[in-house]
């Protein structure tokens, strides 16, 4: 059973998951229409972390399509 397990030790199943946890925080995706910045935000009412505009454009991420 454990052979087939595709982590070989408990760390790299412990930032795999972090990872996912972290997906699922930051799902909001942020352009900045001033300066062309793009990140991944937790929260719609952001400035743009580069240059502090609020010119921003942001796409939640379940609004991607998944192919
Ligand atoms: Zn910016």
């Amino acid at each position: 059973m454990s052979d087939s397990f595709p982590f070989s030790n408990s760390e790299q199943q412990r930032q795999w998951h972090q990872g996912i946890k972290d997906a699922n925080r930051n799902n909001i995706f942020c352009h900045c229409r001033t300066c062309g910045y793009e990140w991944m935000d937790s929260i719609f009412d952001c400035a743009c972390t580069r240059c502090n505009s609020k010119d921003i454009e942001r796409i939640s991420a379940w609004q991607f399509p998944d192919d």
